[in-house]
């Protein structure tokens, strides 16, 4: 096989991927804070670590390589969150770590080896803001303590910034209990009715950014391979994980491997709540399947921005309506090495996808081992594992497509035939039968309904 090379965010450039330790392989990605459901934005990291997770089990063998996403569950957000939706912290954070797991099965992920929730490491997390006191790293200010930015002489270097930049571009809490603009919190005082542990500083609660810190370390030691989550985290997020574990643990490195997804818009736009045209996984749960969503993830290359529309989804159930055609249930067949090239090359889903469409074409000619060849590809990235009963079932009950669409195409159909280009309008004819719409010639006027 051939080695995997990944774009590393800390180093700005493609490296071939070497584990710190072949056989104990280790694998952090920021998880969901769960004050709301989950959107389009939070599914395209699941999908793609995912598959990294997938493809580094292949090639180090699934029992070395520990996969750990967190999920925060004690955060200002679910705070604000629960007190507008008048529910309790637990009910809300309740409800939606619920749905996320439900997304997550939908979109065919793999379960993380270890899913710690950040309330349940409060202990370890103080025992770090003591250590950073204690190295001078961090100080207490009235109850509030602050990581002390200018301790940290490679601040800035994971987001590629000079601090002026950091602070003149980014989002700083202003606080009065702060030195610096910089600096940022890693505990800070509870109000009564807000959730709280003690500690040596008073009731308080942890900052996000120190959250991740201490369960990546719980869970995979000082030092692990790959850190990943979406370009947003970038900064502050991951550059304060960096300050606080190196700090505290005095090492060279926190993660070797820093991997960052693009961006996820909507028709082209940010998607925001303001806006209103935030796509939630559980809403599309309930008007398609989850493997057209997953393909439509893994279209466009991590690294590059995503815009999510309607043609997107379209382009993806039809390619997996024609491709079902082939399904078949395989008994743990292993894909032949070769076949998985385009995703050793940084993750190269796009052009793995490209390769599906051919072996696709080789195997719709009765090929026997084409068949087998691509549908084990399929199933290496999570596609085409749906039982083929339960895929058509959803494709029965699956949104209608838009009826100007149809009456488009039944025109171009009826003008093809008239030209006497019958090949023409029998692709059209199928075209539509996989939208889920069929169609009948009644003398001079051409019918449809919905299969
Ligand atoms: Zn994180």
């Amino acid at each position: 096989m051939k080695e995997l090379k990944i774009f590393n965010s800390l180093t700005k450039t493609e490296e071939s991927f070497v584990p710190i330790n072949k056989k104990k392989i280790g694998m952090y990605v920021c998880g969901p804070t769960v004050y709301d459901y989950p959107h389009i934005g939070n599914a395209r990291p699941l999908v793609i670590f995912d598959v990294l997770y997938r493809l580094l089990k292949k090639i180090y063998k699934s029992s070395t390589v520990t996969y750990v996403r967190n999920i925060t569950d004690i955060d200002d957000k679910i705070i604000d969150s629960a007190k507008k939706s008048k529910e309790s912290i637990e009910e809300l954070t309740k409800k939606v770590a619920t749905s996320f797991h439900l997304d997550c099965k939908y979109l065919n992920c793999l379960e993380p080896n270890f899913e710690p929730k950040a309330t349940e490491h409060i202990q370890d997390m103080i025992r770090m803001i003591e250590n950073l006191i204690m190295s001078k790293h961090a100080y207490e200010n009235e109850k509030h303590v602050y990581f002390s930015v200018s301790s940290f002489k490679e601040y800035g270097k994971l987001s590629n910034k000079n601090s002026e930049q950091l602070i003149a571009g980014s989002r700083v809490e202003i606080s009065k209990y702060k030195k610096d603009p910089l600096d940022f919190v890693l505990w800070k005082p509870s109000e009564e009715n807000h959730p709280g542990w003690d500690s040596p500083w008073g009731r308080g609660r942890p900052g996000w950014h120190l959250e991740c810190s201490v369960m990546g370390e719980k869970f995979l030691g000082k030092k692990f391979d790959i850190h990943g989550g979406g370009l947003d985290l970038i900064f502050p997020h991951h550059e304060n994980e960096i300050a606080q574990s190196r700090c505290a643990n005095k090492t060279d490195k926190f993660a070797n491997y820093w991997i960052h997804n693009g961006f996820v818009t909507f028709n082209k736009e940010k998607m925001s709540k303001s806006i209103g045209n935030i796509v939630t996984i559980n809403n599309l749960r309930k008007n398609f399947n989850g493997q057209v969503i997953r393909l439509a993830l893994l279209n466009s290359h991590y690294k590059q921005p995503l815009d999510w529309n309607e043609r997107l989804i379209n382009e993806s159930q039809n390619t997996l309506n024609k491709w079902y055609g082939q399904y078949e249930k395989l008994d743990l067949e292993e894909i032949d090495n070769d076949a998985l090239n385009p995703l050793l090359e940084d993750l190269n889903t796009p052009k793995y996808i490209t390769q599906l469409h051919s072996l696709y074409e080789e195997s719709s000619k009765g090929n026997k081992s084409s068949k087998i060849k691509f549908i084990k590809a399929c199933n290496f990235i999570g596609l085409l594992e749906e039982n083929k009963k339960v895929w058509q079932d959803f494709k029965k009950s699956m949104i209608r497509v838009d009826e100007n669409f149809i009456s488009k195409k039944i025109k171009d159909r009826n003008n093809a035939r008239k030209k006497g280009d019958y090949k023409l309008a029998d692709v059209i004819r199928k075209e539509l039968e996989n939208n889920g719409v069929i169609i009948e010639d009644k003398q001079n006027q051409t019918e449809w309904k919905y299969k």
